[in-house]
């Protein structure tokens, strides 16, 4: 098979694998166990080595988590010094982490420009006290600001905000009103995420006792709606499900490679990759990764080979999850598949339900179609 995604430039995530609590609605895969972090740096070093230009040129790269911000500037000029040595980076590279906004301080964020970083994600989650105070985050409202604007101050032309919505008790209003507070600031990007819980959360198992419920279908449409019609009014571009941009050069290139078939390397633990049509994924456990890596192996825990039926399926509903939609000449060309001939009859379901319109050789997305994206597969 013709690799699906050889003239794609690939990207390299780096999973930070550290919190100094746990928030009770995460699923992520991080460790409380601060004191295993040069350990892991360590680990971390001799994985980058064992990728050695094989991910090459790559033009972006995204340190998340967990909680990046808990290394200190020296730990993170390290990772991105190993990086540079053993990768070929473009010289316009987006350079992305997350962080935290009660770790931060004006030092902090000078360092992290310095060392080459460009995009700034900052976990806001929300400008109401009382929803943090559910989500159980270590920061407060006014930790927020502070970061946001001591931000800007270090020099980060680029900031993206992460908020949550759909926090029992939380009504639109006040979901506006945190949206409101954001735009405050002109943040370059926003991610507006709905409140999801996993079983096995803390959260999760509460709700699961009936001590509260999150917002049903109908609500959960609204917040979606409201949200994309508060923000493209205030000129944001809704270029995917949950992620808004002041223009179209602030769309986060990191991301739009898990949307559009680009390969990328994760490393660290948990962390998945894409290259071809194969997938894998690390050990979950910070401890079996360092045990495989110690031993000279990749700490590759699973892999899977997707047929080109498997791929066909995957780009055509990723695909509708981003205002770009699905150019079917692309589509043609990449996957060997005529989207208009196989599945007309599929397509026609769709237009007819008014999820998505067929416009020069596009298929993109409606609004409503955007709102379902995550049970686009189902129908
Ligand atoms: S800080 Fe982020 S990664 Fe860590 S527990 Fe909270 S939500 Fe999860």
């Amino acid at each position: 098979m013709n690799s699906i995604n050889s003239k794609k430039i690939p990207g390299l995530y780096i999973h930070i694998p550290f919190c100094l609590s746990k928030c009770p609605y995460c699923d992520f895969y991080s460790s409380t166990s601060i004191s295993a972090v040069p350990d892991f740096l360590n680990g971390l070093s001799k994985e980058i080595e064992m990728y050695r230009h094989q991910f090459n040129p790559i033009d972006t790269v995204y340190i998340g988590g967990g909680t990046p911000s808990l290394l200190s500037p020296e730990q993170l000029e390290k990772i991105l010094m190993s990086i540079r040595k053993n990768f070929d980076l473009i010289s316009n590279i987006e350079i992305t982490i997350e962080v935290n906004p009660a770790d931060l301080n004006q030092s902090f964020l000078e360092s992290m420009c310095e060392i080459g970083i460009n995009r700034i994600n900052i976990g806001v989650q929300s400008f109401d006290e009382k929803v943090l105070g559910f989500l159980g985050r270590r920061h407060s409202v006014k930790q927020a600001i502070s970061a946001i604007e001591a931000s800007r101050e270090a020099g980060f032309y680029n900031i993206g905000l992460d908020l949550i919505y759909g926090v029992p008790g939380q009504g639109i209003e006040s979901w506006l009103d945190t949206l409101t507070k954001a735009l405050v600031f002109s943040p370059e990007h926003l991610s507006c995420y709905q409140l999801t819980l996993e079983p096995k959360t803390p959260l999760g198992i509460r709700c699961q006792a009936g001590e509260f419920s999150l917002p049903g279908e109908e609500l959960q449409y609204e917040f979606f709606m409201k949200t994309s019609e508060f923000l493209r009014d205030a000129g944001y571009i809704h270029y995917e499900v949950s992620n808004f941009a002041r223009g179209k050069e602030f769309a986060s290139s990191h991301n739009q490679k898990y949307w559009d078939h680009s390969p990328y390397l994760g490393l660290g633990p948990s962390a998945h990759s894409f290259q071809s049509n194969q997938r894998w994924w690390n050990h979950r456990s910070f401890e079996t990764y360092l045990t495989a890596i110690t031993g000279g192996n990749l700490p590759v825990e699973e892999k899977e080979i997707l047929t080109m039926e498997q791929l066909q399926l995957e780009a055509f509903y990723l695909g509708l999850r981003t205002r770009k939609g699905v150019c079917l000449q692309e589509f043609k060309n990449q996957y060997d598949y005529d989207l208009l001939t196989e599945k007309r009859e599929l397509l026609v379901k769709l237009e007819e339900e008014g999820l998505i319109t067929l416009q020069d050789d596009y298929l993109y997305p409606t609004q409503t179609g955007l709102a379902i994206a995550d049970s686009l597969s189902l129908i």
